[in-house]
């Protein structure tokens, strides 16, 4: 019934791709990536009352004024950052720990950092009963990343900033990406990539037009650890 389900929702997240595909450059899914959506128990990391919307291409609300992110959107973020299996990534903005999930299959470590201890220890405690043994989540402002373990091969942002964080970028490594949406609170935002060359110089592009919930928590006074 679950795989059923699954499958319908990959079937999904493939037609947007190749519909957004003139506007992301991206025509198809990296199999690996496809691969972690087919796996992953989205139901697992949805409120009980919304199991049965779980499979839809949706956002839906987690609770503390949060959203697990769109299928759709966890696959392109995912997709856009190219994980190797050899990496190391640090996700901001944990929530329901779905898109750690994705991650955590596919790269050797997970960092991820939330700034709501609520949703920080519920995701937690379900990534370990799931048995993503690869994470490690953190309690804190992800704004100023997770300087104790960087730098990063990846760095996903799964909240919305005004601007790119500065202590993201220093936490990248050279020859590393970052996939981050920006713009203002809940609209007018773009979907961003970050490519750190190997002489650490940045270069950005926009990928698409999205809709995040921002990112709170300040600019480096307000960690909560
Ligand atoms: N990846 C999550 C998306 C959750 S929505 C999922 O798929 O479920 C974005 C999350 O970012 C929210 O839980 C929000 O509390 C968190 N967030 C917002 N600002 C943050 C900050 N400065 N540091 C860390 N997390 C933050």
């Amino acid at each position: 019934m679950r795989q059923a389900r699954i499958r319908e929702m990959l079937r999904v997240i493939e037609s947007e791709f190749a519909y957004a595909a003139p506007i992301t450059g991206r025509a198809a899914l990296d199999e690996r990536v496809m691969a972690a959506m087919g796996k992953v128990p989205r139901d697992e990391f949805v409120p009980s009352a919304l199991k049965s919307a779980a499979f839809a291409d949706n956002a839906l609300p987690i609770g503390d004024g949060q959203t697990i992110s769109q299928p759709f959107i966890v696959a392109l973020m995912t997709d856009l950052l190219e994980p190797g299996e050899d990496d190391v990534v640090l996700e901001v903005g944990t929530g329901s720990g779905y898109q750690t999930a994705i991650l955590s299959t596919l790269v050797r470590k997970v960092y991820s950092i939330e700034v709501l201890p609520d949703l920080a220890q519920k995701a937690a405690e379900r990534l370990r009963r799931l048995g993503y043994e690869n994470v490690e989540t953190h309690t804190g402002n992800g704004y100023l990343g997770l300087p104790e373990r960087a730098p990063f091969d990846g760095i996903i942002v799964t909240a919305a900033a005004s601007h790119l964080p500065p202590p993201l970028i220093e936490q990248l490594k050279p020859g590393g990406r970052m996939v981050i949406p920006i713009g203002l609170p809940y609209m007018h935002q773009e979907l961003m990539v970050v490519e750190k060359d190997k002489e650490d110089e940045t270069r950005t592009r926009s990928v698409l037009g999205v809709a995040f919930v921002p990112l709170t928590g300040g600019r480096g006074d307000g960690r909560e650890e």
